[in-house]
């Protein structure tokens, strides 16, 4: 029944559906594998997309040709711009996203997608000779074969879902586990972890007071996460802000006896930032009142998700504690909370590509390698995906640098230091982030993907085209002067002090109460010159004001990049033998000697290997 496909990739949440988006633009033969069909990249948890970090990574993602920014953008009901009262490398694009059309959206992008098949099964284990793989075999008893398998399973290995003291099989609440797998490569060498998550109730929102709680209305010009034409917001629906109380919290403590995780029925490790609301009581007793987002889940429904809320209490209690927050005395809920506990693979079992360092062409992405998150686990699936493709081909492998990108962060994270709690991306995370901006994702990576052969030419053009459109703009503000009589009354009503002498329009963009485009709009010959400008917009605009403004602060980062760049080109050999080198601690050399990192520069981010153990690899080698 199936011929032989270049890739299989099982599992289409937002890995894997990324994962086979990649590999079928790049032209291999893709089958995808899903359990369900019907809910094709579901968002298992809150209806939302990107917020601080995340929001950079679906830029990233889209630059470099993927889906989830476009999908966001066609579905998404509300935008704000995070964190706009700090610097640009702090802001961070935040969708609302419908849930129902989110899913839809994907599928129909996907099924558009030329090379791409679909099969609805359950995947029960991998296939593989020696240690290469051969393909998969599915409950329906399906053995298909394949050059290379992307595993992407998401919370559904051994899932089981605790609800108080219920607990039963599931992947997600409503759909089953993914039984087997786990035993299959455990039994051919990989070590497996457990973890757990949760979810909050669904509230009616027929039911809610709204009067009661505080709006936060979209961003008045709202953004988009993609830099192709997708067409912007023209309406938008709010979010609101609600506050548990000490009540609340008294009711939550009555059903701690039946918590899941506070009688240790819940082993796996959870989300230390993303904790539910009996965590948070008890974690930070002292306080009163806790924060809630009421976040509608899309524009035909009237549900909504009750952010911060998360709880695998019993029903009972969930609901009497949340009609005693104010706006939610009436409250139904549609749907309860629950916690998930499911299996991992820790991901120091990987190499940069996501391919298993024991299973030759066998990736794992997503959820599987220990993150949380949609947009961490989408990142991962393009990595695999295109690593799939390339690999196949015998081209070089695709790895993106800590300095190029989030996701090359991500990536180095994940399987040089592992994870011991679900990873999520923070900008605290990235050394270079004023460098990896979200504003800039495309100048940074459209180039690349277009030398992979994810970026049509013309997509390319735009890019260089943008990027000398910022060139002449900085050269000219570099170059031109403006007189005290010229720019003084501006400068007056800015609150800010007079010019004495004419100075260049790039120093008086450093201070911080000067926009680009007051300039502009105030200075008639800087808006000729910008109208003589073809293609110009308010995003190169934008660019050329934020390199000018953090100049000093971008180049400082960038020749940091640049000297430890060094350090990323030695290289170290897989076979290379650290038992042997005894001037190593002992730490160093049994970490190194599991994790093979592939460069010095990334055997130094190995915890336990220290700068002392990193200069005896140094002078070993002879540098
Ligand atoms: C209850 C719950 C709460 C969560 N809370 C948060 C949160 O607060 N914050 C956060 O960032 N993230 C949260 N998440 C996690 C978020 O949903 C995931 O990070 C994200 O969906 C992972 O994407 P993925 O593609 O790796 O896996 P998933 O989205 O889980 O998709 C896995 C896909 O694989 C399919 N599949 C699995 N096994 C098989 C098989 N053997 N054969 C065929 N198909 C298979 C499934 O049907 C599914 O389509 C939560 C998830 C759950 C379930």
């Amino acid at each position: 029944m199936f011929k032989e496909y270049d890739i299989i990739v099982v599992g289409a949440g937002h890995a894997g559906c990324e994962a086979a988006a990649a590999a079928a633009n790049l032209g291999s033969k893709v089958l995808l594998i899903t359990m369900n069909m019907s809910n094709m990249a579901q968002m298992s948890c809150n209806p939302s997309m990107g917020g601080i970090a995340k929001g950079q990574i679906i830029r990233e993602i889209d630059a470099l040709g993927g889906y989830s920014g476009i999908v966001t953008d066609k579905t998404m009901i509300q935008f704000r711009m995070l964190n706009k009262s700090k610097g640009p490398a702090m802001w961070s694009p935040r969708a609302q996203s419908d849930r129902i059309l989110f899913s839809m959206q994907w599928r129909e992008m996907l099924e558009n997608t030329p090379n791409l098949d679909f099969w609805q099964d359950n995947v029960t284990s991998v296939l593989t000779k020696g240690n290469t793989i051969l393909g998969v075999e599915t409950e329906f008893g399906q053995k298909i074969n394949a050059k290379s398998v992307i595993l992407t399973n998401g919370t559904f290995l051994n899932g089981i879902i605790h609800i108080g003291e219920r607990k039963f099989k599931g992947g997600r609440i409503g759909e089953n586990s993914s039984l087997g797998l786990t035993e299959n490569l455990i039994n051919l060498g990989f070590e497996s972890l457990r973890m757990k998550t949760g979810t909050p109730v669904r509230v009616d929102g027929r039911t809610i007071d709204f009067s009661k709680l505080t709006e936060q209305k979209g961003d008045d010009f709202p953004k988009k996460f993609s830099f192709t034409n997708t067409p912007a917001l023209t309406k938008q629906k709010s979010c609101y802000l609600a506050y548990t109380s000490l009540d609340v919290h008294n009711i939550l403590r009555t059903g701690f006896d039946k918590s899941p995780m506070f009688a240790g029925r819940i082993e796996g490790i959870g989300p230390r930032y993303c904790p539910s609301i009996e965590d948070k009581i008890e974690r930070f007793s002292g306080k009163d009142s806790h924060q809630l987002f009421v976040e509608p889940e899309g524009w035909n429904t009237v549900e909504y998700y009750l952010n911060g809320f998360s709880s695998s209490l019993p029903e009972n209690i969930q609901f009497k504690a949340l009609q005693r927050i104010s706006g939610f005395e009436n409250a139904k809920i549609f749907r309860s909370g629950y916690a998930i506990e499911y299996d991992y693979f820790p991901p120091v079992q990987l190499k940069y590509s996501l391919e298993t360092k024991l299973i030759e062409n066998l990736y794992f992405s997503g959820q599987i390698n220990g993150t949380t998150g949609y947009e961490e686990a989408a990142a991962q699936g393009m990595i695999a995906g295109i690593n799939a493709h390339l690999k196949n081909n015998n081209k070089p492998l695709f790895t993106l640098k800590r300095s190029e990108a989030y996701i090359g962060v991500l990536i180095d994270d994940l399987i040089t230091k592992g994870v011991d709690e679900p990873y999520r991306m923070f900008t605290s995370r990235a050394e270079y982030r004023i460098l990896l901006r979200q504003d800039n994702a495309d100048i940074r990576l459209t180039p690349i993907a277009h030398k992979l052969g994810l970026i049509s030419n013309q997509r390319n053009n735009e890019v260089l085209q943008k990027q000398e459109l910022i060139n002449e703009i900085q050269r000219f503000i570099n170059k031109t002067s403006v007189t005290p009589d010229q720019i003084n009354p501006l400068l007056k009503k800015k609150n800010t002090s007079p010019l004495l002498q004419k100075q260049k329009i790039s120093s008086l963009l450093l201070r911080p109460q000067i926009s680009l485009t007051e300039l502009i709009s105030f200075l008639p010959f800087f808006s000729n010159y910008i109208k003589s400008l073809e293609n110009i917009n308010n995003e190169i605009l934008e660019e050329a004001e934020i390199l000018t403004k953090y100049n000093g602060y971008i180049s400082k980062e960038q020749d940091i990049a640049n000297k430890l760049s060094k350090l990323e080109n030695i290289e170290l050999h897989e076979s290379f033998n650290y038992k042997n080198l005894l001037s190593l601690s002992f730490e160093a050399r049994e970490k190194l000697s599991k994790i093979k990192p592939k460069t010095i520069g990334q055997a130094s981010r190995i915890s336990g290997v220290s700068p002392s153990d990193i200069s005896v690899l140094i002078v070993y080698l002879g540098r």
